[in-house]
């Protein structure tokens, strides 16, 4: 908004941001940085690599690769047309279709598989609610080019090392197979038949995808269904040989390693594009918003986006639940205050002030240096207030006395018992090699 706005003269109301659509401020930021360090120590044990891909996608990537009957491609998806080229674009509502674009795009696969991760924005147009709003943001992980369960196994632990990470207990882990395309084709006639027999049951939702979707229908979230949802033929029923040995071996890895499941056959996934595991990671502190990470294989992907057949699995985080659950424990960052808040009585102590700050940084020093408000320099005693409020353990101060005799005055902030001391500025290196070391 330019200054000659009318709104912006007149003082009229602030603009805001777009509903559903969060700022992250300090000091919840803080956390957001806590939370991304520990991905990136965890993918890096786990010899995952990053990736970014663009955040605006053709909108025909989604319909290919979620499936047009799924939540996000019917309702939820920000679809746009490009007004410069009449382009159909889509602000992503979730990174594997992109990762998958990008790894055919640019031939990730010829020397083998790959393991990839990302972190970002996400957008859905969604109810904005506790633990779901319209930009939110996911930390995934996509092993592509490996067929079997040990990797399955693999993907599902690193879930559970960042869990360690971030020091959250209890998250329960639910597991399902989705099978094969032919098991669940005679699965769905079977579920069509009930879901039939049972019409008045139906919600408009469910009604619509009775015939498109069926298998859909088992994940919803109106509890006036749940019995008609219950009482539905079980896929795990429909399943081949290979399809329940490869669930068995998933099982048998995270016995193995100490990680309890539990097997929900309701657990079905929104995208079509899931094959054989799936599973999701839950908490039960959150409320209606418990599901923290969810994920599976999705072998038909790499071909359905016009790659050459290669068989993947990942999963996707919602990070804000995540961080939602780790205020709601107490857990998260140690405050990480300065070392030093440097005060300047007048402001023509800038100079001298500006080259010993920064030459306490390079000794890997935390410094804040007192900066003017619109009122001014600001008097010691409020200045004092700001490096307390700061959280510095030291203020150095830059009176004009000291200086005239190539001085500084550094007083400890956290400490009764200690005195203020005078210091060279030459020594003042030495100073910080000892503060460091204690
Ligand atoms: P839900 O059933 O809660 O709508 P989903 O099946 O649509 O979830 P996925 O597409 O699997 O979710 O995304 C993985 C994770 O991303 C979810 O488990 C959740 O933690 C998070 N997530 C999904 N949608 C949102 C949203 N609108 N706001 C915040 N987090 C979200
Ligand atoms: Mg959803």
């Amino acid at each position: 908004m330019s200054e000659s706005d009318p709104a912006t003269r007149n003082g009229a109301s602030p603009l805001r941001a777009v509903r559903g659509m969060n700022d992250i401020l300090p000091p919840d930021s803080a956390r957001w940085e806590w939370f991304e360090d520990a991905v990136r120590r965890v993918m890096c044990r786990y010899g995952y690599r990053n990736v970014r891909t663009p955040v605006v996608e053709p909108t025909a990537l989604f319909v290919r690769g979620l499936g047009e009957v799924t939540d996000i491609v019917e309702k939820e998806m920000y679809s746009f047309v490009d007004s410069m080229n009449g382009d159909a674009l889509t602000l992503r509502p979730e990174n594997t279709a992109g990762v998958v674009r990008a790894a055919i795009e640019h031939n990730l696969l010829h020397d083998g598989g790959k393991r990839l991760y990302y972190i970002g924005p996400m957008f859905r147009h969604e109810r904005p609610q506790r633990g779901r709003y319209r930009q939110f943001h996911q930390v995934g992980v996509e092993a592509l080019g490996h067929p079997g369960p040990e990797i399955d196994a693999e993907v599902i632990l690193m879930a559970r090392s960042l869990w360690r990470e971030l020091g959250l207990g209890d998250v329960r882990l639910e597991l399902n197979s989705l099978g094969q395309l032919d098991e669940r084709r005679a699965h769905r006639e079977a579920l069509i038949a009930h879901f039939e027999a049972h019409r008045d049951h139906l919600d408009a939702d469910a009604l619509r995808r009775l015939h498109t979707n069926p298998l859909r229908i088992l994940d919803t979230k109106n509890p006036a269904m749940s019995s008609v949802v219950d009482s539905a033929p079980c896929l795990a029923d429909y399943l081949g040989a290979a399809s329940r040995s490869h669930l068995e071996s998933v099982c048998g890895a995270l016995e193995a390693a100490g990680q309890g499941y539990t097997i929900n056959p309701r657990l079905v996934r929104g995208m079509d594009y899931y094959n054989l595991t799936v599973f999701e990671w839950v908490t039960d502190k959150l409320g209606a918003q418990g599901t923290l990470c969810g994920g599976g294989r999705y072998d038909p992907l790499v071909q359905m986006l016009g790659g050459k057949p290669a068989p993947g699995i990942g999963w996707g985080m919602g990070i804000e639940r995540v961080l939602d659950l780790v205020a709601e424990l107490g857990l998260g960052p140690q405050p990480a205050p300065p070392d030093v808040y440097c005060i300047l009585p007048d402001g023509a102590a800038a100079p001298v002030a500006i080259s010993v700050a920064e030459s306490l940084r390079s000794q890997g020093l935390s410094v804040v240096m007192h900066a003017a408000s619109a009122e001014g320099q600001g008097s010691m005693k409020s200045q004092f207030r700001r490096a307390d409020a700061s959280g510095a353990r030291y203020a150095v101060v830059f009176g004009a006395q000291e200086l005239a005799q190539g001085c500084v005055s550094v007083k400890p902030l956290r400490d009764d018992q200690a005195t203020q001391t005078t210091h060279r500025i030459a020594d003042l290196a030495q100073w910080a090699v000892g503060l460091r070391a204690a």
